[in-house]
């Protein structure tokens, strides 16, 4: 019996010791000040939330709700059927019992979105991610990648055993050369966020397409923050530079503009979609989505489906932030996308002018080192179809405010 206080007394010590490791950790991100606090809302997630802690309506600039359906009444009434009808959840992986035909349904119509032969679905791009780039490509191919790709693209790279290429953000000189490089092997596949979230840059997808061509090479790309929104029909970064037939694997979200909710996927060529229902381990060993996301994230695409009026109105929207920001003297960077990154360089003023803003009534984050390049501070601010007209022009107004009081803008 004194063996086991023994043991007792180590375990203990053990506990005592990780707890003492961790809380240093923590005391560190603490003073490398890059401490990321979590605001509560009371609300849907919307244009307009309540926040813990202030009062009344506050101006949500910062969701990735771009078309503003998260709480879009017919989004939403179709979860509530879909959980009526189909109950919480599967309690189970797809192959063994949890695919109902809603999840064949939604997988149609992505496929059918995004004119790709097939699709696959996961609990989120996050795992779409993960799964794919390890069952695509072995230790005889090549994956080049953009070095400011998203973290899960990293993750996903990671775990597979092809040579690994990482070219300059954008750098289509670089991406040349590192293509020859690759000549030798068995596959090649660039890979690349159609939109990168920082900045709201746009990858520059036709001069991708023209080398991947010349030199033998499959094209991928994520569009978390394309999907739904960018090009005529609101298809993606593809539609928009015009590269549909040119681009063979996209991965998305049912996080961002699609109902928010969760979820992601995979759309290409359909031996790879069954190759990834085989073998990618997120797919085969994670539960399958829930049927009411399943059935938000339908109703969704149907409603893109069916028109693109909603899609354009976001584009309006985002023109009339980034010009009257532009006119009062703001930088304001990326292409013409809703992510409207405010400038501002310093770290210390990003996140005071972020606070100031709330005291308009306006929610938005700033962004410093590690999360983007030292001296690259900025207030990520984000575009909804859900913003009217006035909210746009009140959030333009707390930015001349607040940049007058810190001596951003005269
Ligand atoms: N890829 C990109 C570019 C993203 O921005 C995100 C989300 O932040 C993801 C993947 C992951 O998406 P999800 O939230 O569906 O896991």
């Amino acid at each position: 019996c004194w063996l086991g206080l023994v043991f007792a007394s180590r375990g203990y010590a053990a506990a005592a010791q990780a707890r003492s490791v961790l809380e240093n950790e923590l005391a560190a991100i603490r003073a490398a000040g890059t401490w990321k606090g979590e605001r509560v809302i009371k609300s849907k997630q919307g244009a307009h939330i309540h926040v813990d802690g202030s009062r009344g309506d506050i101006l949500n600039f910062c969701a990735n709700n771009y078309l503003g359906l998260s709480s879009h009444p017919e989004v939403v009434q179709a979860g509530v059927d879909a959980l009526k009808m189909y109950g919480a959840g599967l309690s189970s992986v797809r192959f063994i019992c949890g695919t109902q035909d809603i999840h064949k349904d939604l997988e149609q119509k992505l496929a059918k979105f995004h004119e790709r032969e097939d699709c696959i679905l996961y609990a989120s791009c996050f795992d779409a991610n993960a799964g794919l780039f390890e069952v695509l490509l072995g230790p005889d191919d090549a994956v080049l990648s953009d070095e400011l790709n998203h973290a899960s693209i990293i993750d996903g790279i990671r775990l597979c055993r092809a040579k690994r290429f990482r070219y300059k953000h954008m750098d289509l000189n670089d991406l040349e050369d590192k293509l020859k490089e690759a000549e030798s092997s068995r596959l090649r596949l660039v890979v690349t966020d159609g939109v990168f979230s920082m900045d709201g840059d746009i990858a520059p997808l036709q001069g991708i397409c023209d080398l991947a061509e010349k030199y033998g090479a499959m094209v991928f790309i994520d569009e978390c923050h394309a999907t739904g929104f960018l090009g005529a029909r609101g298809r993606g970064t593809d539609e928009l530079l015009g590269v549909m037939d040119r681009v063979q694997i996209v991965n998305s979200t049912l996080g961002k503009a699609l109902g928010g909710a969760a979820g992601g996927y995979t759309v290409g060529p359909k031996p790879l979609i069954e190759l990834l229902r085989q073998r990618s381990r997120p797919y085969l060993f994670s539960n399958s989505l829930p049927p009411p996301v399943v059935g938000s994230a339908t109703r969704a695409v149907e409603l893109l489906l069916a028109s693109n009026e909603i899609a354009q109105s976001m584009a309006a929207k985002t023109m009339r932030f980034r010009n009257a920001m532009t006119q009062a003297g703001f930088t304001i960077s990326g292409a013409a996308h809703p992510i409207c990154p405010v400038m501002l360089g310093d770290a210390q003023l990003a996140s005071l002018m972020a606070d100031d803003m709330l005291n308009f009534g306006v929610y938005v984050i700033g962004f410093s080192y590690p999360v983007v390049p030292k001296g690259k501070a900025r207030i990520r601010v984000q575009i909804s179809a859900a913003h009217t007209d006035q909210d746009i022009d009140h959030c333009v107004d707390a930015f001349i405010q607040t940049g007058r009081k810190h001596g951003v803008i005269s």
